[in-house]
């Protein structure tokens, strides 16, 4: 079969090829969803809202899932909805994108950096500690790349501190942590449906929880503060996802399990290859964690930059997933020491590792790395 490993002979001539980054699998289901729902007439606001959203929430064992035009959005959305605003501090890494931080600044908050561990390149507990203040009021875990952070040592430091866990889950749909699905392990949790996600909606975001009053404040808010026709609650806004692209998310979340079980098994077989070159350390995954694999990220001995340039000349979108934010000009007036992040951050590579990916094209990938790690 063509999808069977060929190792490429030297003398070969190279193939004419593109692997991209990303490549969302959407195809007839999603055409016929979303014709349905322009068939029907209601664009937003809707019944596959509802259904997206009530897919969700069960899919990751919460009692409540409320779907944002985007993940940033929902991001700020989950900070308001928990009073969290000016003079408040919120701890979240610095080895994410960017929006985990910036969504802070937008309610007015002050977001605090923490280092990550060199193995998952999750936030590290021992720093979130040193973190801690008088005016912290929540800890973000990232889950990156879709392996769960240590969600049961970070839910004791914020219980202890009576603060709140949140998740940004925005890489980690269907991901569990001990048996247990990401969205629900803190007060609320945040995923992004952008294009580079397992799953898609084009843009979007969702936020679950098991506090219904925060599910209904979240309602609120992302409609304008309304609670009756042009009665208006509270401060809010349009930050709703319209019908079309909650289509797709319904549909997309009937794919999810097999995405994800692709996905698992062409990890099983990289891994096992990229663990003979020397040089590439492939990804770590703690034994109580299940790893969906947004990102695949590997960390090397040898100049990334390099490596990186030599892949992409190649026809393989290689990419570094962060640059961290903390060495970003928006937040140049932040200094803060993150050595492991300053360090992992040189080091790292995410390598193309979307769903629709053959046993053949990581093979190429895997060859391609490793001559480009061993030119000299
Ligand atoms: C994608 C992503 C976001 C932002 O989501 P958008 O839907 O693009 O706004 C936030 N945090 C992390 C870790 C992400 O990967």
């Amino acid at each position: 079969m063509s999808d069977a490993y060929q190792p490429l002979s030297t003398d070969a001539p190279r193939p004419a090829l593109r692997i991209r980054l990303a490549r969302p699998d959407v195809g007839e289901e999603e055409l016929a969803a979303v014709s349905e729902v322009l068939n029907s007439g209601i664009l937003t606001n809707g019944p596959a809202t509802r259904g997206f959203e009530k897919a969700f929430a069960q899919r990751h064992q919460v009692q409540h899932a409320v779907a944002f035009a985007n993940g940033t959005v929902a991001l700020s959305a989950m900070y308001i909805g928990l009073g969290i605003g000016p003079g408040d501090e919120v701890i979240v890494p610095s080895l994410t994108f960017i929006s985990t931080a910036t969504s802070v600044l937008h309610v007015g908050a002050t977001p605090i950096f923490a280092d990550v561990d060199v193995d998952t390149f999750n936030v590290d507990s021992v720093d979130v500690c040193r973190k801690l203040g008088p005016r912290t009021r929540a800890v973000v875990a990232v889950h990156y790349g879709g392996q769960p952070a240590d969600l049961a040592e970070l839910r004791t430091i914020t219980d202890e501190a009576g603060i709140h866990l949140l998740e940004d889950a925005a890489e980690a749909h269907g991901a569990s942590y001990r048996g247990r699905p990401v969205g629900g392990h803190g007060t609320a949790g945040m995923f992004s449906f952008t294009p580079t996600k397992n799953i898609t909606t084009g843009e979007g975001g969702m936020v679950t929880t098991d506090n219904g009053d925060l599910a209904d404040h979240l309602r609120l808010l992302r409609n304008h503060g309304q609670t009756g026709q042009y009665r208006h609650e509270y401060l809010g806004w349009n930050w709703r996802l319209s019908e079309l692209q909650s289509a797709l998310g319904r549909s997309q979340m009937a794919k999810l399990e097999a995405i994800l079980s692709r996905k698992r098994s062409n990890a099983v077989w990289l891994t096992e290859r990229l663990a003979a070159i020397p040089g590439v350390r492939p990804p770590v995954v703690r034994p109580d964690r299940d790893h969906v694999y947004m990102l695949y990220t590997v960390l090397l001995d040898t100049d990334r930059d390099l490596v990186m340039q030599r892949l992409v000349a190649d026809g393989i979108e290689a990419r570094l997933y962060f640059p961290p934010a903390h060495r970003q000009p928006v937040f140049s007036s932040v200094s803060t020491s993150l050595p492991v992040t300053d360090d992992v951050s040189s080091r790292m590579l995410s390598l193309p590792f979307h769903s629709r990916l053959t046993t053949n094209e990581l093979g190429v990938i895997a060859d391609a790395l490793e001559s480009a790690v061993a030119a000299k």
